[in-house]
């Protein structure tokens, strides 16, 4: 199973992340992980990335791209995948695809988490991570709607794309995850 799940920040893509990964026995694979990793050292790169994460801003697509080009090829990642909050940008999908062309992999679904944008908010201001202050939670939220939201046409072009209503208890949506993508 390879399968990228697309949404807002909220919408609850990691937590059903984590839950299906196990399920299904793939790695789930987080950029927002991989780089709250990277940006716990004391190096200029470390240091950029918390800027970018504190602002609520994106990491370049230059480096994103290549933190997950060098995940993908790692031999863990070979039998499947959850993508969880990449690609963010038409050209991170972009990149996706020639990346995956050159694995010999296809993405099977995209999973569009849909909610409504006031319970986004409640969740995310719950959360009491750095980066969810109303503040940078008003940024995160026009990024998410000025450079992502972008793809929800992009994949439908593709027509990968299904949807599933986010804005409903845990248990909920992983049942409609599992009905949605069969393996
Ligand atoms: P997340 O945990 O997915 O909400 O990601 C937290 C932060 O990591 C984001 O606000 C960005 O600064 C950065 N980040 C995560 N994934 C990406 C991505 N695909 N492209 C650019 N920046 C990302």
């Amino acid at each position: 199973m390879r399968c990228i799940f697309l949404g807002p920040p909220g919408a609850g893509k990691g937590t059903q992340a984590a839950i299906l990964a196990a399920e299904w026995q793939v790695p789930h694979v987080s950029t927002g992980d991989m780089f709250r990793l990277m940006a716990n050292a004391e190096t200029p790169l470390a240091q950029d990335i918390r800027g970018y994460q504190s602002r609520g801003e994106l990491v370049p697509d230059h480096l994103t791209i290549q933190v997950v080009r060098q995940r993908l090829e790692n031999t863990d990642v070979a039998k499947g995948w959850i993508l969880d909050g990449f690609p963010r940008t038409v050209p991170q999908a972009e990149a996706l695809d020639a990346l995956l062309g050159d694995l010999g992999q296809i993405c099977h679904w995209v999973v569009y988490f849909e909610l409504p944008e006031d319970v986004l908010k409640a969740r995310l201001l719950g959360r009491g991570r750095p980066d969810d202050t109303p503040d940078v939670i008003e940024t995160r939220l026009q990024v998410y709607q000025a450079q992502t939201a972008p793809l929800i046409n992009f994949y439908n072009h593709q027509q990968k794309l299904v949807k599933v209503q986010a804005d409903a208890p845990v248990e909920t949506v992983t049942a409609h995850l599992r009905a949605l993508t069969p393996s």
